[in-house]
């Protein structure tokens, strides 16, 4: 029997090294440069995160990686500072049970088992124990052990958690044990070399939090300490003040104060929208309907709550039945009992339309457009404010084409959307292009025209992406759109999927050139996402000063004495007239009271009218952030403001 003892590994500029079969990736580090040996924090192995002391076995593509690359070190910073709290925890208190401490957005989380809460003092005394485990550059080191020792060690050390996690592992998988300096933790790893590459000053514990073990409702609560890591001061420094920045943003406070929509526990995520939200709602679906009408968009409206016949034919009420609401009915006095659903999408339904009377290749593309009015069951613990509710409503719309026409639907796609998102406010986004998974359906064929159709859409107009390779839903390639807010923030937003799958599914049909029958390609796409949603993302990235078009309550017409109040409401009539949305405030209080409390409700401009302005027929106009008053003459103001009011021309 023969064993390989030489491996060859394939450096990114190409070159190639032959070394012993079992090589780390440390190892191979100090080969090339001492220097680098010192520096190195991890490698990427064919393609896996792979740590410094692992072994590599095989023929393989390898890059070093140091604290330079921000993916990579960020990841493990993070990950370390997870341990790194976990052992400071159970150094100030030993009793206190660990569980499982991941990696998540800017920074970590760890879930302790312990009876008192943890206090704010508890949060500053673990940060100082983490700085000193830091200072103390403690090496962290790997082995792989047998499932019977490493139940044997926590058993004997009385953490019941780690025993069950282990036991949840699949037989026959390897377990990796971690230590910073002697604290040892249960890991899949990667980790850094030792303590002291995480930097010390750009961390920071943030808050604790109660969560169930495993997410289980019936299992204890345990205490989930939250942090947050970078890697400088400066880093923290930024996000924390984006963080304050977002709080004061807070499109729950700013809601309340503009009276714009509230919640309650009767109607879980579902809004009720007040008369000044609903007026920023209806702008935005009226200039949204505008757009879709030039873009050769067909609005159409379909039922809300539909016979499980329909789910189960599109496969929603095997994949999907869990996250919708089911609606019973007695049909004929109860002689039969209906199940239905609300619906969680609108896709099965427009295939209905689409699937009325026959269709010819000359009738597509074919864009049917609805504000489809959608639930989906959320748990509680993941509904927040307008961003993560249970009834929403998308701007959805799903074309149906022909493989040949998916490139200039998708380009046509983009144009829409940068034009909404450029008139909303967002010059940046971003797009991401998810290609075929191991398991999909349709040919692989159709896969290479529908993908080539993305990529070759994208790249006329002249734009970046971003490729994930394997990340497409199993029905086609997708594109998902990420736009940043004004404080550097990212929501993905709008969204183009291919689908070769529904309109099989549900028989969708049309008569090709050759006459035979043909399944058109859907084209499932949203601009916005959803409405409630986008408009929380609005008010966030305008501090609520949205723009005059969309504001809610554009002017307020104030009177400064009363004996120029019927100037007031001549005034308020001639605004109505002109489009805009005036009102008047003749109540029996000083000017600089009326200001206040209309800027706090983030009133654009401000018309303050008194004997002066009565006798000159004028104004005296106040734009909201502004110290200074612009007199105009009436006349003026009301062409000036009714232009202003009209939404962005396409
Ligand atoms: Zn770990
Ligand atoms: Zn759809």
């Amino acid at each position: 029997m023969s064993h390989t003892s030489q491996i060859s590994l394939t450096f990114p500029d190409g070159a190639r090294r032959d070394y012993a079969a079992g090589v780390t990736a440390g190892e191979v580090a100090a080969s090339i440069a001492p220097g680098l040996a010192k520096k190195a924090i991890s490698a990427t192995v064919n393609g896996a995160h792979y740590d410094l002391q692992w072994p590599i076995h095989a023929d393989a593509s390898i890059a070093i990686h140091t604290l330079a690359d921000d993916a990579q070190a960020l990841e493990l910073i993070r990950h370390d500072l997870a341990h790194i709290m976990a052992r400071a925890v159970q150094e100030i208190w030993p009793d206190v049970k660990v569980t499982i401490g991941p990696v998540r957005d800017y920074g970590w989380f760890y879930d302790f088992d312990r009876k008192e809460p943890f206090s704010p003092e508890d949060l500053g005394a673990i940060e100082s124990k983490m700085k000193q485990i830091i200072n103390a550059r403690d090496p962290v080191r790997t082995e792989t052990w047998d499932r019977a020792r490493a139940i044997a060690y926590y058993e004997e050390r009385g953490e019941p958690f780690k025993v069950e996690l282990i036991n949840r592992i699949p037989e026959g998988e390897d377990l990796r044990m971690y230590w910073h300096g002697a604290w040892q933790d249960l890991c899949r790893g990667p980790h850094l070399q030792h303590t002291g590459q995480v930097p010390a000053d750009a961390f920071k514990l943030t808050h604790v939090a109660g969560a169930y073990w495993l997410g289980d409702s019936t299992r204890p609560m345990l205490q989930r300490i939250y942090g947050l890591a970078f890697k400088n001061r400066d880093d923290l420094k930024a996000h924390q003040t984006m963080l304050e920045e977002a709080a004061k943003r807070d499109h729950r406070k700013l809601g309340r104060e503009m009276e714009l929509f509230h919640l309650q526990e009767e109607a879980p995520g579902m809004v009720f929208w007040h008369p000044n939200g609903w007026q920023i709602y209806r702008n935005l679906e009226d200039f949204m309907r505008g757009r879709l009408r030039s873009a050769g968009y067909k609005e159409i409206k379909t039922p809300q709550v539909v016979d499980r016949v329909l789910w189960e034919k599109s496969g929603h009420w095997e994949a999907y039945r869990e996250n919708m609401f089911i609606v019973e009915v007695d049909e004929d006095g109860g002689k039969e009992k209906r199940i239905n659903a609300l619906k969680p999408m609108n896709c099965p339904c427009h295939v209905q339309v689409f699937n009325q009377g026959i269709k010819s290749y000359r009738d597509l593309p074919l864009r049917l457009a609805e504000f489809g009015s959608c639930h989906r069951y959320e748990s509680s613990g993941s509904m927040h404010g307008l961003m993560r509710v249970r009834g929403f409503t998308q701007d959805d719309a799903h074309i149906f084409c022909t493989e040949d026409q998916i490139e200039s639907e998708c380009a046509g796609f983009i144009a829409l959307l940068s034009g909404v998102y450029r008139d909303l406010g967002f010059e940046k986004f971003d797009i991401k292009l998810s290609t075929r998974p191991e398991v999909r359906v349709g040919s692989d064929e159709v896969w290479d025209k529908a993908e080539s159709a993305l990529k070759g859409a994208i790249e006329h107009l002249g734009l970046p992406y971003q490729v994930n390779p394997g990340d497409g839903a199993f029905y086609g390639p997708k594109l998902d759109f990420k736009l940043t807010d004004a404080i550097g923030r990212e929501w993905q937003c709008g969204t183009f999927q291919c689908d070769f799958n529904l309109p099989v599914r549900l028989g969708a049909e049309y008569v090709g050139e050759d006459g035979a029958k043909h399944h058109p390609v859907m084209l499932h796409r949203a601009v916005l996402g959803s409405f409630e949603r986008f408009i929380g993302i609005l008010i966030e990235n305008y501090a609520g000063k949205l723009p005059f078009w969309l504001a809610p309550r554009q002017v307020v017409v104030a009177a400064i004495v009363s004996d120029a109040d019927a100037y007031v409401h001549e005034v308020v009539n001639a605004l109505k007239k002109a489009g805009v949305r005036a009102e008047a405030d003749t109540r029996n209080e000083k000017i600089n009271y009326k200001v206040r409390e209309h800027s706090l409700g983030k009133v654009p401009v401000l018309l303050a009218v008194g004997m002066k302005e009565v006798a000159d027929r004028s104004v005296s106009i106040r734009r909201l952030g502004d110290q200074v008053n612009d007199m105009m003459t009436l006349d003026d103001a009301i062409s000036t403001l009714g232009f202003e009011a009209l939404p962005p021309a396409a």
